[in-house]
Protein backbone atom coordinates (compact mmCIF):
# COMPACT_ATOMS: atom_id res chain seq x y z
CA UNK A 1 0.00 0.00 0.00
CA UNK A 2 3.30 2.34 0.87
CA UNK A 3 3.47 2.95 -2.51
CA UNK A 4 -0.08 4.56 -3.05
CA UNK A 5 0.01 6.92 -0.08
CA UNK A 6 0.99 10.86 -0.39
CA UNK A 7 3.67 11.86 1.71
CA UNK A 8 1.56 13.16 4.16
CA UNK A 9 -0.06 9.68 4.75
CA UNK A 10 3.06 7.75 5.11
CA UNK A 11 4.24 10.38 7.39
CA UNK A 12 1.27 10.11 9.57
CA UNK A 13 1.48 6.06 8.99
CA UNK A 14 5.10 6.16 10.32
CA UNK A 15 4.13 8.55 13.41
CA UNK A 16 1.27 6.13 14.14
CA UNK A 17 3.80 3.57 13.85
CA UNK A 18 6.32 4.42 16.54
CA UNK A 19 3.28 5.49 18.84
CA UNK A 20 2.01 1.98 18.74
CA UNK A 21 5.56 0.62 19.37
CA UNK A 22 6.49 3.08 22.39
CA UNK A 23 2.61 3.55 23.83
CA UNK A 24 1.11 0.19 23.29
CA UNK A 25 3.50 -2.19 22.53
CA UNK A 26 5.09 -3.10 25.78
CA UNK A 27 2.14 -3.94 27.38
CA UNK A 28 -0.27 -6.08 24.77
CA UNK A 29 1.22 -9.17 26.38
CA UNK A 30 -0.11 -8.03 29.79
CA UNK A 31 -3.27 -6.60 28.72
CA UNK A 32 -4.14 -9.29 26.59
CA UNK A 33 -3.43 -12.31 29.38
CA UNK A 34 -5.64 -10.21 31.87
CA UNK A 35 -8.66 -10.54 29.73
CA UNK A 36 -10.45 -7.33 30.43
CA UNK A 37 -10.88 -3.88 28.53
CA UNK A 38 -7.19 -2.76 28.39
CA UNK A 39 -8.48 0.43 29.78
CA UNK A 40 -5.18 2.31 30.39
CA UNK A 41 -5.03 2.41 26.78
CA UNK A 42 -7.97 4.98 26.19
CA UNK A 43 -5.66 7.76 27.54
CA UNK A 44 -2.95 6.55 25.52
CA UNK A 45 -5.23 7.00 22.23
CA UNK A 46 -7.20 10.05 23.39
CA UNK A 47 -3.81 12.09 24.16
CA UNK A 48 -1.96 11.22 21.16
CA UNK A 49 -5.22 12.81 19.45
CA UNK A 50 -6.03 9.18 17.68
CA UNK A 51 -9.85 9.12 18.95
CA UNK A 52 -10.50 12.36 17.13
CA UNK A 53 -8.56 11.73 14.10
CA UNK A 54 -12.13 12.00 12.18
CA UNK A 55 -13.40 14.70 13.78
CA UNK A 56 -13.37 18.32 12.93
CA UNK A 57 -10.91 20.91 15.14
CA UNK A 58 -13.64 22.45 17.26
CA UNK A 59 -14.21 19.34 19.05
CA UNK A 60 -10.79 18.78 19.55
CA UNK A 61 -10.84 16.55 16.59
CA UNK A 62 -7.36 16.27 14.42
CA UNK A 63 -9.99 16.65 11.23
CA UNK A 64 -8.11 14.06 8.99
CA UNK A 65 -9.36 11.82 6.45
CA UNK A 66 -11.26 8.31 6.40
CA UNK A 67 -7.63 7.18 4.82
CA UNK A 68 -6.00 8.45 7.77
CA UNK A 69 -8.57 6.28 9.47
CA UNK A 70 -7.73 3.37 7.74
CA UNK A 71 -3.64 3.66 8.23
CA UNK A 72 -4.26 4.23 12.16
CA UNK A 73 -6.43 1.20 12.02
CA UNK A 74 -4.24 -1.30 10.68
CA UNK A 75 -1.26 -0.01 12.46
CA UNK A 76 -3.05 -0.40 15.97
CA UNK A 77 -3.88 -3.86 14.58
CA UNK A 78 -0.12 -5.02 14.06
CA UNK A 79 0.27 -4.66 17.77
CA UNK A 80 -3.16 -5.99 18.72
CA UNK A 81 -6.77 -6.23 17.13
CA UNK A 82 -8.17 -5.77 20.89
CA UNK A 83 -6.20 -3.03 21.03
CA UNK A 84 -7.80 -1.10 17.28
CA UNK A 85 -11.77 -2.11 18.38
CA UNK A 86 -10.74 -0.30 21.55
CA UNK A 87 -9.66 2.73 19.04
CA UNK A 88 -12.56 2.16 16.46
CA UNK A 89 -15.56 3.28 18.14
CA UNK A 90 -14.46 6.61 19.41
CA UNK A 91 -12.61 7.19 16.50
CA UNK A 92 -15.12 6.39 13.99
CA UNK A 93 -18.44 4.94 14.34
CA UNK A 94 -19.91 6.98 17.55
CA UNK A 95 -18.35 10.07 16.82
CA UNK A 96 -19.10 10.09 13.21
CA UNK A 97 -22.78 8.76 13.61
CA UNK A 98 -22.62 11.86 16.50
CA UNK A 99 -21.23 14.41 14.08
CA UNK A 100 -23.55 13.46 10.94
CA UNK A 101 -26.62 13.07 12.21
CA UNK A 102 -26.38 14.98 16.12
CA UNK A 103 -27.70 18.54 17.31
CA UNK A 104 -25.79 20.90 18.36
CA UNK A 105 -26.04 20.10 22.00
CA UNK A 106 -25.81 16.27 21.40
CA UNK A 107 -22.00 16.52 19.92
CA UNK A 108 -21.25 19.29 22.11
CA UNK A 109 -22.12 17.31 25.15
CA UNK A 110 -20.66 13.72 23.54
CA UNK A 111 -17.97 14.09 21.14
CA UNK A 112 -15.10 16.18 22.81
CA UNK A 113 -15.29 13.65 26.13
CA UNK A 114 -14.91 10.58 24.22
CA UNK A 115 -12.18 12.34 21.92
CA UNK A 116 -10.71 13.24 25.35
CA UNK A 117 -10.60 9.67 26.59
CA UNK A 118 -13.03 10.90 29.21
CA UNK A 119 -16.25 9.20 28.30
CA UNK A 120 -16.26 5.01 26.91
CA UNK A 121 -18.70 4.98 24.29
CA UNK A 122 -21.06 1.74 22.56
CA UNK A 123 -22.40 1.09 19.77
CA UNK A 124 -25.20 -1.01 20.76
CA UNK A 125 -27.41 -2.77 17.81
CA UNK A 126 -27.23 -6.64 18.14
CA UNK A 127 -29.37 -8.61 20.22
CA UNK A 128 -30.07 -12.16 21.73
CA UNK A 129 -32.40 -12.30 18.57
CA UNK A 130 -31.19 -9.70 16.24
CA UNK A 131 -27.84 -10.29 14.64
CA UNK A 132 -27.36 -10.04 11.19
CA UNK A 133 -31.12 -9.12 10.88
CA UNK A 134 -30.82 -6.05 12.70
CA UNK A 135 -34.38 -4.73 11.24
CA UNK A 136 -35.54 -7.58 13.20
CA UNK A 137 -34.63 -5.58 16.57
CA UNK A 138 -37.09 -6.08 19.73
CA UNK A 139 -35.89 -3.52 21.87
CA UNK A 140 -38.65 -0.97 22.61
CA UNK A 141 -39.16 2.66 23.21
CA UNK A 142 -41.91 3.54 24.26
CA UNK A 143 -43.80 7.18 24.06
CA UNK A 144 -44.41 9.01 27.77
CA UNK A 145 -45.43 12.59 27.61
CA UNK A 146 -41.49 14.44 26.43
CA UNK A 147 -39.82 10.86 27.69
CA UNK A 148 -39.18 7.61 26.26
CA UNK A 149 -39.36 4.16 28.18
CA UNK A 150 -36.81 2.00 26.46
CA UNK A 151 -36.47 -2.09 27.13
CA UNK A 152 -34.62 -4.44 26.29
CA UNK A 153 -31.75 -6.49 25.70
CA UNK A 154 -28.25 -6.02 23.79
CA UNK A 155 -25.84 -8.61 23.27
CA UNK A 156 -22.19 -8.94 22.34
CA UNK A 157 -21.67 -5.03 22.81
CA UNK A 158 -18.27 -3.88 22.70
CA UNK A 159 -17.00 -2.18 25.94
CA UNK A 160 -20.58 -2.45 26.86
CA UNK A 161 -19.02 -3.35 30.75
CA UNK A 162 -16.60 -0.46 30.66
CA UNK A 163 -19.00 2.40 28.71
CA UNK A 164 -20.02 5.23 29.38
CA UNK A 165 -22.36 6.42 26.73
CA UNK A 166 -24.30 3.77 24.65
CA UNK A 167 -25.86 4.74 21.42
CA UNK A 168 -29.02 2.32 21.09
CA UNK A 169 -30.96 1.07 18.80
CA UNK A 170 -34.86 -0.07 19.68
CA UNK A 171 -38.04 0.51 17.66
CA UNK A 172 -40.93 2.85 18.50
CA UNK A 173 -43.72 0.42 16.84
CA UNK A 174 -42.73 -2.77 15.63
CA UNK A 175 -45.34 -2.94 12.97
CA UNK A 176 -43.71 -0.26 11.49
CA UNK A 177 -40.23 -2.92 11.20
CA UNK A 178 -37.25 -1.10 9.81
CA UNK A 179 -38.91 2.40 9.95
CA UNK A 180 -39.56 1.91 13.59
CA UNK A 181 -36.27 1.69 14.55
CA UNK A 182 -34.70 4.94 16.67
CA UNK A 183 -31.12 5.71 17.86
CA UNK A 184 -31.08 7.17 21.11
CA UNK A 185 -28.20 7.97 23.48
CA UNK A 186 -28.14 6.35 26.88
CA UNK A 187 -25.64 7.46 29.41
CA UNK A 188 -24.33 5.20 31.95
CA UNK A 189 -26.24 5.73 35.49
CA UNK A 190 -29.33 6.26 34.10
CA UNK A 191 -32.12 3.94 36.07
CA UNK A 192 -32.74 0.96 34.64
CA UNK A 193 -29.75 0.87 32.66
CA UNK A 194 -27.87 -2.20 33.38
CA UNK A 195 -24.69 -4.32 32.32
CA UNK A 196 -25.52 -8.23 32.19
CA UNK A 197 -22.24 -10.70 31.21
CA UNK A 198 -19.22 -10.12 29.88
CA UNK A 199 -18.56 -12.83 26.96
CA UNK A 200 -15.92 -14.81 27.84
CA UNK A 201 -14.58 -14.78 24.34
CA UNK A 202 -12.28 -16.82 21.78
CA UNK A 203 -10.27 -13.78 20.80
CA UNK A 204 -10.15 -10.22 21.72
CA UNK A 205 -8.86 -11.11 24.98
CA UNK A 206 -8.00 -6.86 25.61
CA UNK A 207 -10.70 -5.63 24.57
CA UNK A 208 -14.49 -6.65 25.99
CA UNK A 209 -18.42 -7.75 24.91
CA UNK A 210 -20.83 -7.43 27.20
CA UNK A 211 -24.94 -7.62 27.10
CA UNK A 212 -26.91 -4.76 28.44
CA UNK A 213 -30.21 -4.31 29.59
CA UNK A 214 -33.17 -1.63 29.85
CA UNK A 215 -35.96 -1.91 31.87
CA UNK A 216 -38.24 0.72 32.16
CA UNK A 217 -35.52 2.89 30.97
CA UNK A 218 -36.34 6.60 31.12
CA UNK A 219 -34.48 9.10 28.74
CA UNK A 220 -35.82 12.26 27.32
CA UNK A 221 -36.70 13.00 24.21
CA UNK A 222 -33.44 15.06 23.92
CA UNK A 223 -31.53 11.70 23.53
CA UNK A 224 -32.89 11.05 20.54
CA UNK A 225 -30.26 10.74 17.54
CA UNK A 226 -31.24 11.94 14.12
CA UNK A 227 -35.10 11.47 13.15
CA UNK A 228 -37.70 9.24 15.05
CA UNK A 229 -37.57 5.77 12.36
CA UNK A 230 -33.94 6.76 10.88
CA UNK A 231 -31.96 4.72 13.28
CA UNK A 232 -31.17 1.89 10.66
CA UNK A 233 -30.39 4.43 8.35
CA UNK A 234 -27.70 5.71 10.69
CA UNK A 235 -26.65 2.90 12.36
CA UNK A 236 -26.05 1.27 8.47
CA UNK A 237 -24.22 4.54 7.50
CA UNK A 238 -21.89 4.36 10.56
CA UNK A 239 -21.16 0.59 9.96
CA UNK A 240 -20.07 1.55 6.41
CA UNK A 241 -17.30 3.48 7.72
CA UNK A 242 -16.81 0.93 10.62
CA UNK A 243 -16.35 -1.63 7.89
CA UNK A 244 -13.40 0.08 6.53
CA UNK A 245 -12.05 0.57 10.25
CA UNK A 246 -12.60 -3.54 10.45
CA UNK A 247 -10.65 -4.11 7.06
CA UNK A 248 -8.04 -2.24 8.69
CA UNK A 249 -7.82 -4.34 11.79
CA UNK A 250 -7.74 -7.64 9.20
CA UNK A 251 -4.87 -6.05 7.48
CA UNK A 252 -2.97 -5.03 10.73
CA UNK A 253 -3.13 -8.81 11.59
CA UNK A 254 -2.38 -10.15 8.86
CA UNK A 255 0.62 -7.81 8.30
CA UNK A 256 2.19 -8.93 11.51
CA UNK A 257 1.31 -12.64 10.93
CA UNK A 258 2.75 -12.78 7.88
CA UNK A 259 6.05 -10.62 9.14
CA UNK A 260 6.58 -13.12 11.68
CA UNK A 261 6.36 -16.09 9.59
CA UNK A 262 8.85 -14.39 7.28
CA UNK A 263 11.22 -14.80 10.47
CA UNK A 264 10.15 -18.39 11.75
CA UNK A 265 10.63 -19.56 8.30
CA UNK A 266 13.97 -18.19 8.04
CA UNK A 267 15.27 -19.38 11.49
CA UNK A 268 13.74 -22.71 12.19
CA UNK A 269 15.97 -25.36 10.48
CA UNK A 270 15.17 -28.68 9.63
CA UNK A 271 16.09 -31.41 7.02
CA UNK A 272 19.57 -29.11 7.35
CA UNK A 273 18.31 -26.02 6.26
CA UNK A 274 15.84 -23.08 7.06
CA UNK A 275 12.40 -24.68 6.45
CA UNK A 276 11.67 -20.96 4.16
CA UNK A 277 14.15 -22.59 1.96
CA UNK A 278 11.76 -25.22 0.73
CA UNK A 279 9.33 -24.13 -1.63
CA UNK A 280 6.17 -25.74 0.04
CA UNK A 281 6.88 -23.19 2.54
CA UNK A 282 7.75 -20.31 0.30
CA UNK A 283 4.58 -20.85 -2.11
CA UNK A 284 2.81 -20.76 1.16
CA UNK A 285 4.62 -17.21 1.87
CA UNK A 286 3.36 -15.83 -1.82
CA UNK A 287 0.23 -16.55 -1.45
CA UNK A 288 0.11 -14.93 2.07
CA UNK A 289 2.12 -11.87 1.08
CA UNK A 290 -0.70 -11.53 -2.04
CA UNK A 291 -3.61 -11.92 -0.14
CA UNK A 292 -2.23 -9.13 2.41
CA UNK A 293 -1.58 -6.72 -0.23
CA UNK A 294 -5.47 -7.33 -1.99
CA UNK A 295 -6.68 -6.66 1.03
CA UNK A 296 -4.70 -3.40 1.65
CA UNK A 297 -5.71 -2.25 -2.03
CA UNK A 298 -9.33 -2.97 -1.96
CA UNK A 299 -9.81 -1.28 1.88
CA UNK A 300 -7.65 1.96 0.57
CA UNK A 301 -9.88 2.21 -2.78
CA UNK A 302 -12.91 1.83 -0.16
CA UNK A 303 -11.01 4.86 2.31
CA UNK A 304 -10.38 6.68 -1.16
CA UNK A 305 -14.40 6.60 -2.13
CA UNK A 306 -15.05 7.75 1.14
CA UNK A 307 -13.10 10.50 1.20
CA UNK A 308 -13.63 11.76 -2.41
CA UNK A 309 -17.47 11.77 -0.69
CA UNK A 310 -18.58 9.43 -2.98
CA UNK A 311 -20.79 6.11 -2.30
CA UNK A 312 -18.93 3.50 -0.50
CA UNK A 313 -21.31 0.47 0.23
CA UNK A 314 -20.36 -2.18 -1.67
CA UNK A 315 -16.87 -1.33 -1.49
CA UNK A 316 -16.50 -1.50 2.21
CA UNK A 317 -18.33 -4.88 2.20
CA UNK A 318 -16.03 -5.77 -0.86
CA UNK A 319 -13.14 -4.57 1.63
CA UNK A 320 -14.22 -5.95 4.95
CA UNK A 321 -15.26 -9.65 3.76
CA UNK A 322 -11.56 -9.76 1.49
CA UNK A 323 -9.87 -9.19 4.37
CA UNK A 324 -11.50 -10.87 6.98
CA UNK A 325 -10.75 -13.88 5.18
CA UNK A 326 -7.20 -12.84 4.18
CA UNK A 327 -6.93 -12.66 8.14
CA UNK A 328 -8.16 -15.91 9.04
CA UNK A 329 -6.58 -17.35 5.91
CA UNK A 330 -3.16 -16.00 6.66
CA UNK A 331 -2.69 -16.26 10.14
CA UNK A 332 -3.99 -20.35 9.79
CA UNK A 333 -0.96 -20.66 7.28
CA UNK A 334 1.07 -18.80 10.15
CA UNK A 335 0.28 -21.21 12.66
CA UNK A 336 0.91 -24.10 10.30
CA UNK A 337 4.27 -22.92 9.35
CA UNK A 338 5.25 -22.40 12.94
CA UNK A 339 4.82 -25.99 13.92
CA UNK A 340 3.90 -26.97 17.03
CA UNK A 341 5.01 -23.97 18.21
CA UNK A 342 2.63 -21.65 16.34
CA UNK A 343 0.06 -23.53 18.43
CA UNK A 344 1.46 -22.19 22.39
CA UNK A 345 0.71 -18.88 23.87
CA UNK A 346 4.72 -18.32 23.22
CA UNK A 347 3.80 -17.37 19.71
CA UNK A 348 2.14 -14.20 18.86
CA UNK A 349 0.73 -16.14 15.77
CA UNK A 350 -1.72 -18.31 18.41
CA UNK A 351 -3.29 -14.76 19.02
CA UNK A 352 -3.48 -14.04 15.30
CA UNK A 353 -5.52 -17.26 14.67
CA UNK A 354 -7.91 -16.30 17.42
CA UNK A 355 -8.38 -13.04 16.67
CA UNK A 356 -8.88 -13.38 12.70
CA UNK A 357 -12.10 -15.60 13.51
CA UNK A 358 -13.86 -12.98 15.34
CA UNK A 359 -13.34 -10.73 12.59
CA UNK A 360 -15.30 -12.88 10.05
CA UNK A 361 -17.81 -12.27 12.32
CA UNK A 362 -18.42 -8.64 13.99
CA UNK A 363 -19.10 -5.85 12.26
CA UNK A 364 -21.12 -8.09 9.87
CA UNK A 365 -20.31 -12.10 9.12
CA UNK A 366 -18.44 -13.29 5.59
CA UNK A 367 -21.78 -14.46 4.38
CA UNK A 368 -23.76 -10.86 4.96
CA UNK A 369 -21.36 -8.97 3.25
CA UNK A 370 -21.73 -11.38 0.77
CA UNK A 371 -25.27 -10.78 0.44
CA UNK A 372 -24.87 -6.97 0.66
CA UNK A 373 -21.86 -7.42 -2.52
CA UNK A 374 -24.29 -9.25 -4.87
CA UNK A 375 -27.42 -6.91 -3.93
CA UNK A 376 -25.04 -4.05 -5.18
CA UNK A 377 -24.34 -6.08 -8.82
CA UNK A 378 -27.90 -6.03 -9.03
CA UNK A 379 -29.00 -2.56 -8.41
C1 LIG B 1 -16.22 -9.60 19.55
C2 LIG B 1 -17.55 -9.11 19.08
C3 LIG B 1 -17.83 -7.76 19.22
C4 LIG B 1 -19.08 -7.28 18.80
N1 LIG B 1 -19.36 -5.94 18.99
C5 LIG B 1 -20.62 -5.49 18.69
C6 LIG B 1 -20.98 -4.14 19.01
O1 LIG B 1 -20.18 -3.34 19.54
N2 LIG B 1 -22.24 -3.73 18.71
C7 LIG B 1 -23.16 -4.56 18.15
O2 LIG B 1 -24.29 -4.12 17.92
N3 LIG B 1 -22.85 -5.87 17.85
C8 LIG B 1 -21.60 -6.33 18.13
N4 LIG B 1 -21.27 -7.65 17.85
C9 LIG B 1 -22.29 -8.54 17.30
C10 LIG B 1 -22.03 -8.92 15.86
O3 LIG B 1 -22.24 -7.83 15.03
C11 LIG B 1 -22.94 -10.12 15.56
O4 LIG B 1 -22.42 -11.22 16.26
C12 LIG B 1 -23.02 -10.41 14.07
O5 LIG B 1 -23.72 -9.40 13.40
C13 LIG B 1 -23.70 -11.76 13.79
O6 LIG B 1 -24.90 -11.88 14.49
P1 LIG B 1 -25.18 -13.22 15.34
O7 LIG B 1 -24.00 -13.42 16.20
O8 LIG B 1 -26.49 -13.06 16.00
O9 LIG B 1 -25.22 -14.37 14.28
P2 LIG B 1 -26.47 -14.79 13.36
O10 LIG B 1 -27.02 -13.60 12.68
O11 LIG B 1 -27.39 -15.64 14.14
O12 LIG B 1 -25.73 -15.70 12.27
C14 LIG B 1 -25.35 -17.06 12.51
C15 LIG B 1 -24.82 -17.60 11.19
O13 LIG B 1 -25.84 -17.57 10.21
C16 LIG B 1 -25.39 -16.89 9.06
N5 LIG B 1 -26.48 -16.16 8.43
C17 LIG B 1 -27.41 -15.37 9.02
N6 LIG B 1 -28.23 -14.84 8.10
C18 LIG B 1 -27.82 -15.29 6.90
C19 LIG B 1 -28.26 -15.11 5.55
N7 LIG B 1 -29.28 -14.30 5.26
N8 LIG B 1 -27.58 -15.74 4.57
C20 LIG B 1 -26.54 -16.56 4.85
N9 LIG B 1 -26.08 -16.77 6.10
C21 LIG B 1 -26.70 -16.15 7.10
C22 LIG B 1 -24.35 -15.91 9.58
O14 LIG B 1 -23.48 -15.49 8.55
C23 LIG B 1 -23.66 -16.77 10.63
O15 LIG B 1 -22.73 -17.60 10.00
C24 LIG B 1 -20.02 -8.15 18.23
C25 LIG B 1 -19.72 -9.50 18.09
C26 LIG B 1 -18.50 -9.99 18.52
C27 LIG B 1 -18.22 -11.45 18.37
Amino acid sequence: MESLLTDTELGFKKDVREFVKQELMPHVDEWERRKVYARESVKKFADYGLFGILSPPEYGGLGGTVTEYLIASIEVARASVSLASIFGSPAGIFTDALLKFGTDEQKQRYVPPVIAGDMIACFAVTEPAAGSDAASLTTTATRDGDDWIINGAKTFITAGDVGDVVLAFATVDKSLGAKGITAFVVEKGTPGFTVGKVEDLLGLHASSAAELFFRDCRVSGSAILGEIGKGLRIAFASLDLGRIHVSGQAIGLAESALEATLIYTADREQFGRPIGDFQGVQWMLADMSVMVDAANLLALRAARMADAGKPYAAEAAKAKLYAAECAAEVARKAVQLHGGYGCTTDMPVERYYRDAKLIEIYEGTNEIHRAVIARSLRS
